[in-house]
């Protein structure tokens, strides 16, 4: 009688003698510490839930990490968010905002203070304040902390600036200026109180032959300015598209004219209308200009243009016509190449490790549901195929595998166009999940490998072996210290990785940081 083989132990149960948590696939899996989960939250957001969680459980369980670490270090809650939100290392600001506004209700003094001071650098623009407003409103009233919070924005403002984001950013979520205004005590100089005035009441008498709001009186000319003169307000006075005159839109010599001006998230966005009038066509000065745009590295970072909406952008634009609304168009080459080479740019360099690397990529059925981020069309298994690109495109040894509770075969490489890529990926069969698949298949094949890369929601299934456990079967056999990262793709509280064991590490799906961060873990 071999008693032994009846102690094997499968995902069903925890390893032994070690803390593990039950996953939503009915398996066991280990649980990410609070600090990685803040990072999940922060970058991936709750907006969506996941598979097996509805996006209201998700956020109140990422609220509650969030208030479990405001107990332990709330100055360190605001560094971290201030740091991930100033370098644009997620795809929407709305989870910082969130984060900032639990931290300025229930941090304690200190963490209030910096809350406070840190209100201008995440809020940057009108929309963020009034998002902020939001935020703050489920954690309790406007006690004069928050005032003073709210009254540091506008007051950190130069008039210009001031001028030009009540300009552009007017109202939002049932929230305007004259809402907040009428919350707080702010004492503005008199330049600033002819801009509020305006913002509040649509008092123009004080504007007049003042430097700092002649956008506000350009905004206020072009309501009623046809044809050239509107043209020539555009160009004079740099006019955002949001205070040019819907009407006026259809005329691809008014995009022209405030395409010079227009930031790249702004471009990017209005890429699908630009070519439906025609403004955009094959080679021409539009499309060449846009294309510079997108090739500048300096100016991506510049204006915070995340990957995640990059490829949104190049999957919209390379479809012909938008999700919703009748717009169609016909995608010009040289723009969706732009697209996708920005893509890679828009994250942080990443230098070869030269390591043998594997990407495994989850593409069993909890990946294919739900947005990231609330993103359209882009799932955690979209999400992954992209990232893994990423790492693919500079790894010069590495092989890509899918897996689900079997393995799949991928026929996928870095020199695909991300929608190519997209659209393979949409149509791959799913199933169940063996997360200790990767490992175990380069075991049994004797494939040698470094770096194992796995893309998943740590959503794994009851009858396999734990992939940590798989993983050092792996070492032991093979005879190579091999590493296990894990890209987390949903902001649940689960990971594969065994957080004692130094060669596996958690990094966060989409985080701009992500492929470097993983390529100095390969590298030691
Ligand atoms: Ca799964």
């Amino acid at each position: 009688m071999n008693y032994g083989k009846h102690m094997d132990q499968t995902q069903r149960e925890p390893l032994r003698g070690r803390k593990m948590v039950a996953n939503n696939q009915g398996g066991y899996s280990f649980e990410v510490n609070d600090w990685s989960r803040l990072t999940r939250f922060l970058v991936l957001g709750s907006e969506g839930g996941t598979f097996y969680v509805s996006e209201r459980e998700l956020t109140r369980q990422n609220a509650s990490v969030v208030e479990r670490l405001l107990k332990e270090d709330g100055v360190r809650v605001v560094n971290e968010i201030v740091e991930i939100s100033q370098d644009g290392r997620a795809p929407k600001n709305d989870a910082a905002l969130f984060a900032l506004a639990m931290c300025l209700k229930l941090g304690d003094v200190d963490a209030r203070r910096c809350a406070r001071a840190a209100v201008p650098l995440v809020a940057r623009t009108g929309t963020h304040l009034f998002d902020l407003a939001n935020a703050v409103k489920a954690f309790g009233g406007w006690g004069r902390g928050t005032q003073a919070a709210f009254e540091g924005w506008y007051n950190a403002l130069t008039p210009e600036k001031l001028a030009y984001q009540v300009a552009k950013y007017q109202q939002r979520n049932g929230w305007s200026h004259r809402d907040i205004l009428r919350k707080v005590h702010l004492q503005p100089t008199a330049e600033k109180q002819a801009i509020l005035r305006w913002a509040v009441k649509g008092e123009t008498s004080g504007l007049a032959g003042n430097d700092a709001t002649k956008v506000i009186w350009a905004f206020e000319q072009a309501k009623t300015a046809k044809g050239k003169s509107l043209i020539r307000l555009i160009t004079d006075f740099g006019l955002p598209h949001e205070c040019v005159p819907n009407e006026a839109k259809g005329d691809p010599a008014v995009w022209e004219a405030m395409l010079p001006n227009m930031g790249v998230t702004a471009i990017v966005r209005n890429l699908g209308k630009m070519t439906s009038i025609g403004l955009l066509a094959p080679m021409s000065n539009a499309a060449t200009f846009i294309q510079q745009r997108l090739n500048d590295e300096e100016l991506l970072k510049k204006g915070k243009v995340h990957p995640l909406n990059l490829l949104v952008a190049l999957k919209t634009y390379a479809q012909g016509h938008g999700d919703k609304g009748k717009l169609a168009w016909q995608p010009v080459q040289g723009v969706t190449n732009a697209l996708d080479s920005a893509f890679y740019k828009a994250f942080k360099a990443v230098e070869p490790t030269n390591k043998r690397t594997l990407l495994a990529l989850d593409v069993s059925g909890s990946m294919t549901c739900s947005n990231i981020s609330g993103m359209s069309g882009i799932t955690p298994r979209l999400g992954s195929a992209a990232m893994a690109l990423v790492t693919a495109n500079v790894e010069p040894v590495h092989h890509f595998m899918g897996f689900s509770h079997t393995f799949i075969k991928l026929d996928v490489n870095p020199k695909m166009r991300l929608d190519a890529v997209v659209n393979y990926f949409d149509r791959i069969p799913f199933g169940g999940t063996d997360c200790s698949l990767p490992m175990r298949w380069a075991q049994q094949n004797k494939v040698p490998v470094d770096t194992f890369v796995v893309y998943t929601d740590s959503e794994t299934g009851a009858t396999y072996q734990h992939p940590a456990q798989q993983l050092k079967e792996y070492r032991q056999k093979m005879g190579i210290g091999a590493k296990l990262v894990v890209v987390g793709m949903t902001a649940n509280g689960f990971t594969i990785a065994d957080p004692n064991d130094a060669g596996m590490l958690d990094v966060v799906g989409f985080d701009t940081a992500t492929p470097a961060v993983l390529a100095d873990f390969a590298r030691d």
